[in-house]
Parts: C-alpha cells; sequence; structure tokens
C-alpha cells in the first residue's frame, strides 16, 4: 500500500465503530478516559491474533510453554520488580486546567516536523532535563498555558481485598504480565520436562494508569500482553545469536503470519540512557501508525535480574540445576512483550484500503486474521429453495471455519459489507445452483466471480488459508 493512500486514524475509528470492531467503553455514560470495547467484528480479529501468537511461539515450538498467572499477586511481587519504586511517568501539569500531559509526549509534539530535532530522542532526559527543556522552548499546553514542572507518576493501579481497606490488603493490578512468570519459574520447572534453554509464554490482561489520550486502542489503561521469557544459561548460549533469532521471529510473524507490509516497519536501538539500568539490549519494532512511529513491540535482554530481584524478595531458591554438570545458576532471560492491542490497530491500519476505482473501502486483511473466512447468501432472501440450499452450505462450512451470513439487501450491498469487514471471500447460492450444484465465489480484493462447486468449497477455504 502507497502512504498516500494511508488511512487517517479518524478513518480507522470511523471504521471500527461503524462496524463494530472497537467501541467507546461504557459510552452511554460519555465512556472512560483511553478504555474501549471490542465489538462482535473486533473480539474475532483480536482472538485470531492471540491464537496465531500462542500457535506459533508456543504449540509449534518444542521450546516453549504457557501459564496464565493470576491479575492480582502477591504484592511484594511489585517491590521486588521495581515497580513500587519506580515504575512512572514523568507528568506536567497545565497551571490552569489542573489536567495532566505526559512531558516526554509535549516535547514529542513540540518536536514534531523541526528538522533541528529530527535525531533526538526524549527519553534520553531525565525528568529534570525535561522540565528545562519545557522552559527553554516556551512549550505550552494545548489549551495555551505554562506547565507545572514534570513529576514521576506511578502507573500501577492500587486496589484492596478483603473486608479492610488499609496497607495490609493492598493489591496491585499487574503492570505487565511477565512477574507472573518469574514468579512460577520453579513451579514450571519443578511439573514440566523442560531444559535451559527454554520459554514461558503468557497471554493476558495488563494495567497501567496512563495519562495519554487520542491515540485509540494503542495506548489504553487497560490492555493485552503477550510476554515470552525466554531462559538461558550465558555461558552456554551467546545472547547475541538468541537476540537476533528472537528479531527474526518477532518481525517473521508481523510480517508472514499477520500479513502486514514490511515498509512500514522499523528496528530501533535503545540508547545506552533510555534503556534499564539492568538490561543489556533492548530494541523495538516501530510501525508507522497515522500518529507516527511507535513503539510495536519490545525485545529486551534482562540478564538475571527478575530472578534475582523475585529470589531475594521471597527468600526462595529460583536456581536451575544443570542435569549433565549439576552446575546451580540463575537462568538468564531474553523477552519479547507486546501488546495485543497494539498488533490489532496496525493490522487495521495496514489493511485499509481505498479502492478509488471501485468506490469501496476494503480490508485487504490476510484471510488468516480475517474475522469471518467467508460470507454465505441467498441471492434472494424470499426464495426459500435458495435459503435453504445456502443454509446447508453455511451449516457444514461453519464447523470448520468461522463464517458469516447475509440475506439482507441486494448482492451489491452485501459486497461492500463484507469488503468493510474483511471478508476474503462471498459466496451466493442463485437459481443455478439448484441445477448444478455450483455457486458463485466472488474474491474480496479482485472483485473477480467464478462458479465453483459446493463439494470444493472446503478445499477452497483450507487452500485460502494455508
Ligand atoms: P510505551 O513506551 O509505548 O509506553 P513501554 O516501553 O512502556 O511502552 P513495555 O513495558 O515494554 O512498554 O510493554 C511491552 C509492550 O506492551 C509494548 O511494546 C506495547 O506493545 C504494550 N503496551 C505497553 N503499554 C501499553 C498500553 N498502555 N496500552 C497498550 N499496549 C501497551
Amino acid at each position: 500500500m502507497s502512504n498516500n493512500n494511508r488511512p487517517t486514524l479518524e478513518e480507522v475509528v470511523a471504521l471500527c465503530k461503524r462496524r463494530g470492531f472497537v467501541f467507546p467503553t461504557s459510552e452511554i455514560y460519555g465512556g472512560l478516559t483511553s478504555s474501549y470495547d471490542y465489538g462482535p467484528l473486533g473480539s474475532e480479529l483480536l482472538r485470531n491474533i492471540k491464537d496465531l501468537w500462542w500457535k506459533e511461539f508456543i504449540n509449534l515450538r518444542p521450546d516453549m510453554v504457557g501459564l496464565d498467572s493470576q491479575i492480582m499477586l502477591n504484592p511484594e511481587t511489585w517491590v521486588a520488580s521495581g515497580h513500587v519504586g519506580s515504575f512512572s511517568d514523568p507528568m506536567v501539569v497545565d497551571v490552569k486546567t489542573n489536567k495532566r500531559y505526559r512531558a516526554d509526549h509535549v516535547i514529542e509534539g513540540w518536536m514534531e516536523g523541526k528538522e533541528e530535532f529530527k535525531d533526538f530522542v526524549v527519553e534520553d532526559l531525565s525528568t529534570q532535563e525535561m522540565g528545562q527543556f519545557i522552559k527553554e522552548h516556551k512549550i505550552l499546553s494545548p489549551e495555551g498555558h505554562e506547565f507545572s514542572e514534570p513529576k514521576e507518576f506511578n502507573l500501577l493501579f492500587e486496589t484492596s481485598i478483603g473486608a479492610v481497606t488499609g496497607e495490609k490488603s493492598k493489591v496491585y493490578l499487574r503492570g505487565e504480565t511477565a512477574q507472573g512468570i518469574f514468579t512460577n519459574f520453579k513451579q514450571v520447572l519443578n511439573s514440566s520436562r523442560v531444559q535451559l534453554p527454554f520459554g514461558i509464554g503468557q497471554l493476558g490482561k495488563s494495567f497501567r494508569n496512563e495519562v495519554t489520550t487520542g491515540q485509540f486502542v494503542f495506548r489504553t489503561l487497560e490492555f493485552e500482553q503477550g510476554e515470552i521469557e525466554y531462559f538461558f544459561d550465558p555461558e552456554k548460549t551467546d545472547w547475541k545469536e538468541l537476540f537476533e533469532e528472537w528479531q527474526r521471529k518477532m518481525m517473521d510473524f508481523v510480517i508472514n503470519t499477520l500479513g502486514v507490509s514490511g515498509e512500514n516497519l522499523r528496528w530501533r536501538q535503545h540508547t545506552d540512557k533510555e534503556r534499564s539500568f539492568y538490561s543489556k539490549e533492548t530494541y523495538d519494532i516501530d510501525y508507522h501508525f497515522p500518529f507516527g512511529w511507535k513503539e510495536l513491540w519490545g525485545l529486551a535482554y534482562r540478564t538475571d535480574y527478575d530472578l534475582t530481584q523475585q529470589m531475594k524478595h521471597s527468600g526462595e531458591s529460583l536456581e536451575y540445576t544443570d542435569p549433565h554438570t549439576q552446575k546451580r545458576m540463575i537462568p538468564h532471560v531474553i523477552e519479547p512483550a507486546v501488546g495485543i492491542g497494539r498488533l490489532f490497530l496496525m493490522t487495521l491500519v495496514d489493511a485499509y484500503w481505498k479502492d478509488e476505482e471501485n468506490n469501496r473501502i476494503v480490508l485487504k486483511l490476510h484471510p488468516r486474521v480475517a474475522p469471518y473466512k467467508a460470507a454465505v447468501f441467498p441471492l434472494l432472501k424470499n426464495k426459500p429453495e435458495l435459503v435453504g440450499k445456502a443454509k446447508d452450505i453455511f451449516n457444514d462450512l461453519s464447523r470448520k471455519y468461522p463464517v458469516i451470513w447475509d440475506e439482507r439487501g441486494n448482492i451489491g450491498k452485501r459486497y461492500l459489507y463484507q469488503d468493510e469487514i474483511g471478508t476474503p471471500v462471498c459466496i451466493t447460492v442463485d437459481f443455478e445452483s439448484l441445477e448444478d450444484e455450483s455457486v458463485t465465489i466472488r474474491n474480496r480484493d479482485t472483485t473477480k466471480q467464478e462458479r465453483i462447486k459446493i463439494t470444493q468449497l472446503e478445499e477452497y477455504l483450507a487452500n485460502m488459508l494455508d
């Protein structure tokens, strides 16, 4: 897709609402900041992305196992991981409206389009330096007011358990899924057949008290993550080779599994200042979203930091004993961590195609990720013979694939609807079908139609998905 044909964020948001991919959360009450619900179509697309992630990184790999840990963990977990002390973003406040903004985002927004700041990395600035930068360049809030000095704002959501509230019953909603992997490391080791190097992967909700708004599902308070901790012995496995192998796997997933074109993807290495102190190397895959190049998927070599921290705070050994040499050591990890909502938004943006020649909008989704693999129509809804035959086809196919039924309006309108929700093919039962057991199958991208035998439909869809 050429860049000038790319959709704006507004166009994507409008399609999502119009066709039932994403709705603002509790909209009847005016919504909730940075919160969205996935509608009938969105929940299918989201589930497809998650299933593909699970299949690719867990099921197809002998060296990976899955996990499903709780959202609320023993709060000491978050003290150990450093989240209670320093999981924060630098915040500035509009002195008149009291609205909060992320200092780094304020600076990034101001620098946009300014050639002299093209290579400037805002993350390299300390909180104090961000304050100085804002003052020096007289950057104002969107309402035109001055900002306060930046302060660190902790992102963890707090809640309490039991009947009594107070320090003792305070718990956090997890800020990432990864720590549940570290706290279960020993249990996985003792209960399964894994040996280093191996990985544990988890899909699940995480929560961050973010203040940024206006980036749709890119940045939300509640979001789903797919995180992997890949454990290894640095004396036996070259971390650089392993890191590069994960880079290839991640990019391969985005391009070949999700079917996203490579031109809007890039690798970005974190600078020394930006990287966490315990990380030896961090790279992000960035995607060119309608609001700029942004982090899609992070890859970090976190050394043995997390296991060591959890060991210190719990007093439990989280060491690994080599089955051959009996050597005891704390494994190191490489962590690929992605937000499923970001994969979802990228997939939609990338698939959005304004087909001007045919005056239509098409979601050119790969059939693997498309919510429905085919639509089944009777040519006319008031002809029981056509409806009956089409229903038989729908019932047969839906046992194997998600397919959608539609009998409303004329065929042209039905095609346009299916194009907008990304259904790769439409199958129509007409009068000829009653005679020759064939149907018309119409391709979403080319709009070409062909006749095929009903008995060949299943094979046709299988080939398409391969
Ligand atoms: P950012 O710099 O964009 O805030 P991050 O570096 O804090 O992201 P990580 O802590 O590395 O993010 O989390 C791993 C992944 O989780 C990110 O690459 C991103 O895809 C996703 N993610 C993080 N925060 C959010 C959020 N608020 N909403 C949606 N996805 C998120």
